[in-house]
């Protein structure tokens, strides 16, 4: 990824984060994930009432970019306070389309504060479609 690409990816994400539907835990989270083809798929927390029903910024933007048509995922950026990286059951959903898929954090407070990761050493030893 560009030096280029990769601002536009944290800018998306820090722009999706403005959106973020987090008034339980006051933790906005925004995502943005860029696919092959060069589009960009934003993703915000989306928490409920109904505590469960909560779903990440990672999984609603890789659920909007596979609506789209687009399955081929090439990078990631989240945006959350702290610059946390994605819960377990993010980092499993996102591995389901791209098992190496580049990850970065950022933190909100400080953008310029980031790190960058392969989903594999996150989650390694990953269930998959041909462990079924
Ligand atoms: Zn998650």
């Amino acid at each position: 990824m560009t030096d280029l690409a990769h601002e536009e990816l944290v800018r998306a994400a820090l722009d999706a984060q403005k959106r973020a539907y987090a008034p339980y835990s006051s933790f906005p989270v925004g995502a943005a994930l860029r696919t092959a083809s060069g589009k960009i798929y934003q993703g915000t927390n989306v928490e409920n009432a109904s505590f469960g029903l909560t779903i990440c910024a990672e999984r609603v933007a890789a659920a909007a970019a596979v609506a789209a048509g687009e399955r081929d995922f090439a990078a990631i950026a989240v945006v959350s306070r702290g610059g946390v990286t994605p819960c377990g059951a993010c980092r499993q959903f996102l591995a389901e389309f791209a098992p190496l898929l580049p990850i970065v954090t950022v933190d909100s407070q400080q953008p310029d504060r980031q790190a960058t990761y392969r989903l594999d050493a996150l989650l390694p030893e990953q269930f998959a479609k041909d462990d079924l």
